[in-house]
């Protein structure tokens, strides 16, 4: 039986600013997205048993509630496909800021439209992503984009690259309901803060990439869980160049210009329990990679 595997890669945010909170209970906002190398696996294949989900690695619920089978679900309902099994490798921190289980979902729209044929443009499928959930859409087409809306709209910005970071991930989740909740809106209104000179990056110069490195989440974040603070002073402490927590936390992103300083910096951050990875900025979304 056909099987395909796609890799489904994480986002950070280089930049996320609060612009307002929104009648339909979201909030605008206005983002640096950026998807990297660190990914889960996903492998999918007709199923005749109905949609089916397991899990390999860092587990996560399997069932209608797993973002992976909600893009099963509507792969089903709005495109007539076949039932899917659905085998995830999941190597994405959870609950971390990174989006894993919006990529997981990106990655089920575009394997499944592969392996079965499914007539739908990139459009259709952009407009089913945003139904499960707000990063979805980035996360399909991935690169470096500037996200506005609910992070919905993106417009696309050059690549970057000439730079790496080293993502901390504590050991506890944040819901992104409850950073949103403790937001202060507008605490970065220069809006032009995410609309970067990538050309000065791909030169090497990390100076305006730094300047992108705020995060309106974080204050409030930072209130509830100190050690967020901590990981940020300790990844400035360990001489990266900026860091920022990334979407709703609690992984905070350090800057830095190469895997070699990266791995350097290592030995100051270990000792607390924290994961550590060490990625590179990627300039696409999920790749089915065995049709
Ligand atoms: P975002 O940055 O998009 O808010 P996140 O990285 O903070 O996302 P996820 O890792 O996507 O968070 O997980 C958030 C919640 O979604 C978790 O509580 C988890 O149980 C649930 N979830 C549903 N499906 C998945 C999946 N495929 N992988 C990981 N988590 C999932």
């Amino acid at each position: 039986m056909r099987r395909i595997h796609i890799e489904a890669h994480a986002k950070v945010n280089l930049g996320l600013s609060v612009t307002g909170a929104r009648p339909d209970g979201y909030h605008d906002i206005e983002t640096l997205f950026q998807t990297i190398s660190l990914s889960d696996t996903v492998f999918l294949e007709a199923s005749k048993a109905g949609i089916g989900l397991s899990c390999e690695g860092i587990q996560v619920p399997g069932g209608p509630s797993n973002l992976a089978w909600q893009a099963a679900t509507l792969l089903t309902r709005e495109l007539a496909a076949p039932a899917m099994s659905i085998t995830l490798f999941k190597r994405i921190p959870v609950g971390a800021g990174l989006g894993g289980g919006s990529a997981d979902a990106a990655a089920v729209l575009m394997g499944g439209r592969a392996l079965f044929d499914l007539e739908a443009s990139d459009t259709k499928l952009m407009s089913l992503a945003l139904e499960i959930g707000s990063d979805v859409p980035f996360l399909l087409r991935g690169g470096t984009a500037r996200g506005v809306g609910r992070g919905e709209i993106l417009e696309p910005v050059a690549p970057l690259s000439g730079f790496c970071l080293l993502l901390v991930t504590p050991a506890f989740k944040v819901r992104a309901e409850d950073a949103y909740a403790r937001v202060r809106i507008g605490l970065t209104r220069d809006a032009s803060y995410t609309k970067l000179n990538s050309s000065a990056i791909r030169e090497g110069e990390l100076g305006s990439l730094v300047t992108a490195f705020r995060n309106d989440l974080e204050p409030g974040v930072v209130a509830c869980y100190p050690e967020v603070g901590a990981v940020k002073q300790a990844l400035l402490d360990a001489g990266v160049q900026a860091a920022v927590m990334s979407g709703s936390g609690p992984t905070v992103i350090g800057l830095v210009r190469s895997s070699e300083e990266a791995t350097s910096l290592l030995p100051r951050l270990g000792g607390h329990g924290w994961q550590i990875h060490i990625v590179e900025p990627i300039d696409s979304g999920c790749r089915v990679e065995g049709a």
